[in-house]
């Protein structure tokens, strides 16, 4: 099968789907692999190291006309016109777009959405939402260390003592607990929240303190129980709760992280502009949130913004600041999903009994496959 490698073109993206090591196998088994020139420069991977490994080195339209595509964001208009139909195209394609999802169909491919993975153990190897949040929630505590205008840690020194920094965590999954774990290397003091309970042993179990918000009422026990390993929308009256209790942790803050998401939907509003107004001056905000619409109101998504004497970073792609790591996780995770739909015989093959296969699937020989609510 001939495979294509893209050179990543949406703004701000730095990461390439396939690395020399994933290439490398590839080859093994039998393919031919173009990789566009520079695909992976911004990833630390000049062309001649693709083509050590055996790799062509193509332009777009060698790369866009292969049999299989590995991209890690859907493409463009213009890129998906360059496609042949009848070919197959995998990435992280976003699975709750319709439009996206139309628009790859149109053209008559075979799509795979990572992102809609089950969070089993059997798909954990291929997880690309775990393996980029796990870099963002690092990425986040080292930004916020980078706006923070004191230390980190506690010091003692022939001047004085500093204290150590307090860093709020509120959403602990993949990239929560990373942040909790990154800022306590770092010698913060720390505090984490989240909706669903099952979180705080693990977030205990990495040296922060629980923020808890009991439940009320058996709705607001239910909905925390989420679908699938997710959260759902928790009641207005829980959220109005933990509204309480975050504006009174983020007070005492000094670095405030936050990472909640809901999948399909648009962010959850936890840190209020009542609470921001009285963080401390000098206190940071990261919202991991910001493309899904912020948990925080004030975040202006892909800016740094100060409001209130309070630095809101509203970044929307951290993984992609750390391209050459980001870049060798997410092409194994793809390299492991491969195996899935390629045959022995080196052939695509559609098995809709692997589970997830099927969920993954977006569209098939240009048939829509899956449509969001
Ligand atoms: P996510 O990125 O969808 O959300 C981040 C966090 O925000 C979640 O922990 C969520 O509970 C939390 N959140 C949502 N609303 C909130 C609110 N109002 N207040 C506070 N927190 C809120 O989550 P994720 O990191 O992708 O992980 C989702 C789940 O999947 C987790 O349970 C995780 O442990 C699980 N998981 C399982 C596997 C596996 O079994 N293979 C792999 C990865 C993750």
């Amino acid at each position: 099968m001939h495979i294509g490698v893209p050179l990543e073109t949406h703004a701000g993206e730095t990461r390439v789907a396939a690395t020399p090591e994933t290439i490398k196998k590839l080859i093994a088994q039998g393919h031919q692999v173009t990789v566009q020139s520079g695909a992976g420069v911004k990833a630390s991977l000049p062309d001649h190291v693709y083509e050590v490994v055996g790799a062509n080195i193509g332009d777009a339209a060698t790369v866009f006309g292969a049999d299989l595509v590995l991209k890690v964001v859907a493409p463009d208009d213009a890129e998906l016109a360059l496609m042949k139909s009848g070919a197959v195209l995998v990435g992280m394609l976003n699975p709750f777009c319709n439009e996206t999802i139309a628009r790859m169909a149109a053209r008559g491919i075979t799509a795979f959405a990572l992102e809609a993975a089950p969070r089993t153990s059997r798909a954990q190897s291929l997880d690309v939402l775990s393996s980029q949040a796990n870099i963002a929630g690092y990425k986040a505590v080292m930004l916020g260390a980078n706006h923070y205008p004191r230390f980190m840690p506690m010091l003692m020194t022939a001047a004085g003592t500093v204290k150590a920094a307090r860093v709020l965590i509120l959403g602990a999954g993949v990239a929560g607990l990373q942040a909790i774990a990154t800022a306590k290397r770092l010698g913060a003091v720390i505090e984490a929240s989240d909706v669903r309970p099952a979180v705080k042993e693990q977030i205990e179990s990495l040296g922060a303190k629980f923020v808890d918000v009991p439940f009320e009422t058996d709705e607001e026990r239910e909905c925390a129980q989420g679908v699938g390993g997710y959260a759902r929308p928790m009641p207005a009256s829980w959220m109005q709760r933990q509204a309480g209790a975050v504006h009174e942790r983020a007070k005492q803050a000094d670095i405030v992280i936050t990472t909640a998401l809901i999948p399909g939907r648009k962010a959850p509003t936890l840190l209020h502009e009542a609470t921001v107004e009285e963080m401390k001056p000098g206190s940071v905000v990261i919202d991991l949130a910001a493309a899904q619409g912020g948990n925080c109101p004030l975040t202006e998504v892909d800016q740094v913004v100060v409001k209130h004497g309070v630095t809101i970073v509203g970044y929307s792609n951290l993984a992609a600041l750390v391209p050459a790591d980001a870049s060798a996780l997410y092409a194994r995770n793809l390299l492991d999903f491969l195996k899935l739909v390629i045959d022995k015989e080196g052939h695509f093959h559609l098995n809709l009994e692997d589970d997830i296969v099927a969920a993954c699937l977006m569209c098939r020989d240009g048939n829509v496959v899956r449509t969001n609510g």
